[in-house]
């Protein structure tokens, strides 16, 4: 992704820092996601806030907020991941049942 010059002041012209997130103000995609228009192509603003503060999203890689606020641009609730650890990740978060031995009640 190359950033059109001006990028950075349009989007501090549509960001609210007022709580721990920084939440975006302008147009918000239907899954909730924040974009704005960078030379003629529609970018998720997330992607492009990290990219103006750590530099190019490695290949393969995706841009995913920590906070898990869909419109948050706040650099440090940014990371990057691969699909395999967010699936991963929400397995972990799925309680297993009581007679899993991944139970802590399992062995109770
Ligand atoms: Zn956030």
């Amino acid at each position: 992704m190359i950033l059109n010059p001006n990028i950075e002041q349009r989007m501090q012209d549509r960001i609210d820092k007022c709580g721990e997130c920084w939440l975006w103000t302008g147009n918000v995609n239907d899954k909730g996601y924040g974009y704005v228009v960078n030379n003629g192509k529609r970018e998720r603003v997330h992607r492009v806030a990290y990219v103006l503060v750590y530099g190019p999203i490695p290949k393969g890689l995706l841009v995913e907020h920590s906070c898990r606020v869909r419109n948050c641009v706040r650099p440090t609730h940014l990371r990057l991941a691969t699909n395999w650890l967010l699936k991963a990740e929400r397995t972990a978060k799925t309680k297993p049942a009581a007679n899993s031995p991944w139970s802590k009640d399992f062995y109770k």
